[in-house]
């Protein structure tokens, strides 16, 4: 909230509210004995006292003293500890504490003030919400319900309604605009059953706990910690301090302690890793647990909560952009509230020393974040600590990984680890699994072959419709609802364990998605718990079996649509998505990617007898990787002949160089396994090299190719982002210094290529009736999003440009809650381009 700046004189830090030469980029945190230990800096000819109080403060991996550069640190991995490097005339220093009475005095007021208003947040937010319950009780009696009565209206003159409440005790539901306009107290939901203050062991919901603890009675909300299995043995130490502590103070407030049913080593057994890609550690180990203990009494149905939680936007860009309060950021059901969002790091430790409270001893150690122990989102800093300061703990889960590594015959194991590429776990492929599902193509039926599946299929269906069956031998026949219309359906046990599920005329794109969903969750659910928290109406509970109360399922699809794959489990299993076995040659492109200006030579003269030596400028070993990646862009065929797509850019868009090349670019996409591996697993803003890729994709292509040839195959990749506008100027592949790139949302993308982009999508599904949400959904590959990492605005804005098109090639529905995008059948993609440009 408050600019920061050292104090020389007490060795802290001042807060003020103007920017000045002093004030700090970074907020510093504070840096006590314990992690100059640890980096060894008693046996570098520094001495300092053994005490409480910080001794320094470090911005990222520089480290000040009394507000000067002191040393800064570098390397540091699991196995070695970080090197110090000294300022010149820091060799030899003799450390004075911060005196923390002077500093806690001189920051006073700016304290008390983000105190008192983080304090009137939360009462004012308890006292809206506890009105607002007692007004809802109220209304209950006369039936009216204002959140299904705000979103019918929503539906009706597709406009945004927020729920307000009057002055005079009473809601209102009226555009969100003009609420705004007249600044009313909005109302994200009007009713909540828990209030809740999460605590997680870090300094942050700390700090929300003790201003919840001076904001409100203590039996008005309860304190949940969610135990994740992993947990670092100091917050585990923390909770039971905080406990102890508050319980004196006040006898009422209510805490407890949830976990997951099962241990967290038995799911990396049975799901794999947490990667960068599945992050399923938290919803199942952390989230799914917590909630599940929420539930209204009496019954299964979720609670709604609202959570006072230590979400800060300086955390990550992401955060940044959340708002104070708001509703269904990740359930539906939880209203989060954020008191200390703006607060910075440093405002955080003043609070927690303005208020004597404890501190977490892996801060203490160095750690600038708390979380578990050995984690995917964590950096090589944060495993040196803990394999320095808790090997113990930390040993099961690195002996896993170490093993899996060498059965896996990884080859340079130490730096696998140290360098923490364990973490790009992409797929399932090589987790023991039993089970398995695979999609037969059928123009019109829907078709399932399934091996070994956890849960009876007819378990599931319920949540698709209301269903019948009858028993015919090794047959069970079938109808079932969807959408008002019925479809009949097959299973056919053709072996113990083993049957194939046929839902015949399947054509709609929504239900095929759905039944897919279904079969993953009967195939993969080990009731992991995630998506019972998920159901709006209690019908669904997982543990220890699954059972859904067919009663009370209104077939909301929450509990299918909630995650990729429908099932965290399944997604996190999935064997890179049907074309394991199909893998197409990555080795044709050598390592030579596709230049620029090998493409302009060859649309000056796009005949055969460029092919001929002396026609052209290119290598000899050049030539065929030419030819390959020629060929995968569509613009000539198997012939070596120029192809109508050819023909059309070499005549009519060769000076719109970046049209030409995203079109390159989303042919690739289909046409190349290299490309469509990368748009569809790399992430914005991940750094990446043709090393890093490789690794990454290992699972994906060690079954058809060797280390080096998938190695190879990736060096030519990044040739392309070199040679090509595709890395600079489409932003796929974008130079971040001499060893990495990294990809970014292209906005300046034209509304030719996304329409373009659209048709293929379309030609390879055979759907032309799609929704936005259906491109940001991994279970479909490719599509406009991912090919160029565009954001929904970014997308919607071309799509309302195509629209409103004199010449327009579809239909986009895009208002209020509407995201539909209707394509003509009867047009190709190429003729999309050519009626466009
Ligand atoms: S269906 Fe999947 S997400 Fe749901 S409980 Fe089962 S394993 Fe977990
Ligand atoms: S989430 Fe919806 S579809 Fe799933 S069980 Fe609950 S009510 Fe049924």
């Amino acid at each position: 909230m408050f600019k920061i700046q050292w104090d020389k004189k007490t060795g802290g830090v001042l807060l003020g509210s103007v920017v000045t030469k002093e004030t700090l980029n970074i907020a510093p945190r504070p840096v006590f004995y314990e992690e100059l230990n640890l980096l060894g800096l008693n046996n570098l000819g520094w001495s300092y006292p053994e005490c409480e109080e910080p001794l320094m403060w470090a911005c990222n991996k520089e480290y000040y003293y009394r507000g000067e550069f002191a040393f800064e640190v570098k390397g540091a991995n699991i196995y070695e500890k970080a090197t110090v490097v000294l300022q010149s005339g820091y060799e030899k220093l003799k450390l004075v504490p911060v005196n923390m009475k002077a500093m806690l005095e001189k920051t006073k007021e700016q304290m008390f003030l983000c105190e008192s208003e983080a304090i009137e947040f939360i009462r004012d937010v308890y006292d809206t919400y506890t009105g607002a319950n007692r007004l809802s009780e109220m209304y209950a009696a006369n039936q009216m319900d204002f959140e299904v009565l705000a979103a019918k209206q929503e539906k009706r003159v597709k406009q945004k309604m927020a729920i307000v409440k009057e002055d005079c005790d009473s809601f209102d539901i009226m555009p969100e605009s003009e609420a705004q306009q007249q600044g009313k107290k909005v109302l994200q939901t009007t009713k909540i059953d828990y209030f809740l203050a999460s605590f997680s062991g870090g300094k942050d919901s700390q700090v929300v706990l003790d201003l919840c603890t001076r904001a409100l009675p203590p039996d008005a909300y309860q304190v949940i910690y969610s135990d994740t299995g992993y947990e670092l043995p100091s917050s585990l130490e923390l909770y039971e301090e905080v406990q102890a502590f508050y319980k004196k103070r006040f006898p009422t407030l209510k805490f407890n302690l949830v976990k997951n049913h099962e241990s967290v080593l038995n799911y990396w057994d049975k799901i794999g890793t947490p990667s960068d890609k599945h992050r399923w550690c938290c919803a199942v180990m952390k989230t799914a647990p917590l909630y599940r203990t929420l539930k209204v009494p009496g019954t299964n149905k979720q609670a709604k909560v609202l959570a006072f939680e230590g979400v800060r936007a300086e955390e990550s860009s992401r955060r940044s952009g959340y708002e104070r309060i708001g509703k269904g950021v990740k359930h539906t059901f939880v209203t989060n509230a954020r008191p200390i969002l703006k607060w910075s790091t440093t405002e955080i430790f003043l609070y927690l020393f303005r208020h004597g409270l404890s501190i977490n001893k892996a801060y203490r150690l160095g750690k600038p974040r708390v979380g578990c122990i050995f984690c995917p989102f964590s950096s090589p800093w944060d495993d040196m600590v803990v394999n320095q300061c808790y090997p113990n703990e930390l040993a099961p889960f690195l002996n896993r990984v170490t093993d899996w590594a060498k059965d896996r015959k990884i080859p340079n194991l130490t730096e696998y680890i140290s360098e923490r590429k364990w973490k790009l776990r992409a797929s399932g492929n090589l987790v023991n699994k039993t089970s398995s599902v695979e999609f037969l193509k059928s123009t019109k039926d829907f078709i399932a072959i399934v091996s070994n599946p956890h849960v009876d299929i007819f378990t599931w269906l319920i949540t698709i419709g209301d269903f019948t069956i009858d028993k015919k031998g090794s047959k069970v026949y079938g109808e079932f609802k969807y959408n008002k219309q019925v479809y009949s359906f097959e299973l056919d046990s053709t072996a113990s364990n083993k049957y194939k599920f046929t839902v015949f005329n399947a054509t709609d794109v929504i239900l095929v998605k759905l039944l897919r969903r279904i079969v993953y969750k009967s195939v993969h659910c080990i009731s992991c718990e995630a998506c019972e928290v998920e159901c709006p109406t209690g019908a669904l509970s997982v543990y220890p079996e699954v059972k859904i109360d067919k009663n009370k399922c209104t077939h909301c699809h929450n509990c299918l649509n909630f995650h990729d794959h429908g099932c965290i489990v399944a997604n996190s299993l999935e064997t890179t998505m049907d074309n394991k076995k199909n893998v197409g040659n990555i080795s044709k492109y050598g390592t030579f990617g596709l230049h620029e200006e090998w493409l302009e030579e060859y649309f000056l003269d796009p005949q055969i007898t460029y092919w001929v030596k002396g026609n052209n400028s290119l290598g000899v070993k050049q030539i065929p990787s030419f030819k390959a990646w020629l060929k995968d862009a569509e613009i000539i065929n198997d012939k070596n002949l120029i192809t109508p797509f050819g023909e059309f850019c070499a005549e009519n868009i060769i000076n719109d160089s970046e049209l030409i090349w995203s079109l390159i670019w989303i042919n690739l996409s289909y046409n190349s396994e290299l490309v469509k591996w990368f748009v569809n697993n790399v992430n914005a803003s991940q750094l990446f090299n043709s090393t890093i890729l490789a690794e990454q994709s290992m699972e994906h292509f060690a079954s058809s190719f060797s280390r080096t040839t998938i190695e190879y195959a990736f060096q030519a990749l990044v040739q392309v982002f070199n040679y090509s506008p595709i890395g600079d100027y489409l932003l796929q592949g974008e130079k971040v210094d001499k060893k990495s790139l990294t990809r970014n949302e292209y906005t300046g993308i034209s509304e030719v290529a996304v329409a373009y982009s659209l048709y293929k999508f379309a030609e390879k599904n055979n759907a032309y009736s799609l929704r936005v949400k259906d491109f940001y959904d991994t279970e479909y590959e490719n599509g406009v999003a991912k090919e160029f990492c565009l954001s929904s605005s970014t997308f919607e804005k071309a799509l309302r440009t195509l629209n409103s098109a004199k010449d327009r090639v579809l239909i986009a529905e895009l208002n209020m809650g509407l995201n539909h995008i209707t394509l003509m059948k009867e047009l190709t993609s190429l003729d999309v381009i050519k009626r466009l440009f």
